[in-house]
């Protein structure tokens, strides 16, 4: 198994806030990750296997609270005397990174803008 290869792996998870360390002796790497379960402890592939998963299920489960605003996409067309734009925000969540679509971006704002209303104090 490629170090690199386990080096991005363990990156993600760790992003994903999935406890997981890989120890390395003699070339074989011994991976021990922690999910609901329990604590796995596996060698290569199947450790691989295993953090695989639990990336996985961590992506189908995370809310992307943390998104990122990171640009537009997009611009400006002129056509046959019209004019129109595809100008999109992209945001992208860092812990498991995704690509948020327009609508979680819509729901996100949303959240942002209660949180804010919320704390705010009242003008007089
Ligand atoms: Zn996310």
């Amino acid at each position: 198994m490629k170090k690199s290869v386990i080096d991005r792996l363990v990156k993600k998870a760790i992003a994903l806030g999935i406890e997981c360390q890989v120890i390395e002796s003699d070339g074989i790497h011994a991976f021990a990750i922690r999910c609901e379960e329990g604590t796995h402890l596996a060698l290569e592939e199947s450790g691989v296997k295993i953090l695989q998963r639990e990336i996985k299920r961590r992506k189908r489960q995370c809310r992307h609270e943390k998104a990122e605003f990171m640009g537009y996409t997009g611009g400006y067309h002129f056509y046959a005397g019209e004019v129109w734009d595809d100008i999109r925000e992209v945001w992208c969540c860092p812990q498991c990174g995704h690509f948020l679509t327009e609508k979680q971006v819509a729901r996100l704002k949303q959240r942002l803008y209660e949180k804010t209303t919320v704390t705010e104090e009242p003008p007089f």
